[in-house]
């Protein structure tokens, strides 16, 4: 249960999703596989930002069950097929701060072939600020990545 709960209510809005992921829309669940969501971040200026979080709450990488801490590696590995794949990203970028929100969180970001110069590297971060994409767009590319995912 999420220690943020008041009433069994959880208020931790990873969590809060957590617990309707059948009903969220595409862009916030990508795909839901072996105990991580996957959803397409909601402040990012950048098409196919996604950002990954386990079902459970924990606030750290240590905190994970040893299952939860192999499906990680299985669902970055996928999630990078994907970006190659659907989006033609040549690989991915991968941050987790957990800061704002105290529920673990990785933000899995593809690193396009064309990516301007002063975005590279830890300039990447340059595309969280700005207007986000709208619902729709991110509702897409969430489509085209889960239409992607590896299968094996
Ligand atoms: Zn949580």
């Amino acid at each position: 249960m999420c220690p943020q709960s008041d009433n069994e209510q959880p208020t931790c809005p990873i969590c809060v999703k957590n617990e309707k992921a059948d009903t969220l829309p595409p862009r916030d669940r990508a795909v839901v596989v072996d105990g991580w969501r996957v959803a397409h971040d909601a402040r990012s200026t950048m098409r196919g930002w996604m950002v990954i979080a386990p079902m459970r709450h924990v606030e750290s990488l240590g905190e994970l069950s040893a299952a939860e801490s192999a499906s990680l590696g299985t669902v970055l590995r996928n999630l990078t097929q994907a970006m190659v794949s659907a989006l033609g990203a040549s690989r991915s970028y991968v941050l987790s701060f957990t800061e704002a929100v105290p529920h673990l969180h990785l933000h899995v970001v593809p690193r396009m072939p064309d990516l301007q110069h002063d975005r590279l590297g830890p300039g990447i971060i340059e595309y969280q600020a700005g207007p986000p994409l709208d619902e729709d767009t991110r509702d897409d590319i969430a489509g085209k990545i889960r239409s992607a995912w590896p299968t094996d």
